[in-house]
C-alpha cells in the first residue's frame, strides 16, 4: 500500500531468498509503517521485517508485533531520544536474529523538518544508524522511501 504500486524492498527480499539468501531482514526507519512490506513478507520463516515509525499517522498501521514482524512505534512529537531509543532497541532485535542480508527502507521523513511527519531525528541520527547497520558484518542495501525538503529550524 503506502504511495507505491510496486514495493521495491519486498521484491528484492524476495528475489534474494529465491537465489540462495536464507535469513533477510528488512529495516524500515521511513516515518511511515510499511503496511506493503509486513503484509508481503509475513509468518514467513525466512524473513525479518523490523519497522520504526510514528504512530499513529498514516497508514494506521504497525501498532504491535507478531511472529517475523517487530513494529517500533513512536508517538508523534516524541523527543529524538525517544525516537533514536526505539531504532536502537530495533537495531538490537534486528542483531539478535543473526540476517545473512540487511534490506533497508530508507525513509528520511522522521526527520526534524519534515512537513509529513512529526518526528525530531536530525541528520547525525542518520549517519548513526548508516553506520549501525553496516557494522552488523553482512551485505546490505537500501532503497530510498520518503522524504520532502525539510523546512529551516527557526
Ligand atoms: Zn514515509
Amino acid at each position: 500500500m503506502g504511495f507505491c504500486y510496486l514495493n521495491s524492498v519486498a521484491l528484492a527480499v524476495l528475489e534474494a531468498l529465491a537465489r540462495g539468501q536464507r535469513k533477510v531482514a528488512v529495516f524500515d526507519f521511513d516515518v511511515h509503517h510499511g503496511n506493503g512490506t509486513e503484509d508481503i513478507l509475513r509468518c514467513r520463516p525466512d524473513c525479518a521485517f523490523f519497522s520504526i515509525h510514528q504512530f499513529p499517522a498514516y497508514p494506521g498501521t504497525g501498532e504491535s508485533s507478531h511472529q517475523n514482524i517487530h513494529n517500533y512505534p513512536v508517538p508523534p512529537g516524541a523527543p529524538r531520544a525517544e525516537y533514536r531509543q526505539n531504532l536502537a532497541d530495533a537495531l538490537a532485535a534486528l542483531r539478535r536474529y543473526e540476517p545473512t542480508l540487511i534490506a533497508v527502507s530508507a525513509g528520511f521523513d522522521a526527520y526534524y523538518g519534515d512537513p509529513l511527519s512529526d518526528a525530531a531525528l536530525e541528520t547525525d541520527d542518520f549517519h548513526w544508524l548508516g553506520v549501525e547497520l553496516r557494522a552488523i558484518g553482512v551485505p546490505v542495501f537500501s532503497v530510498l522511501e520518503g522524504a520532502t525538503a525539510p523546512r529551516s529550524r527557526t
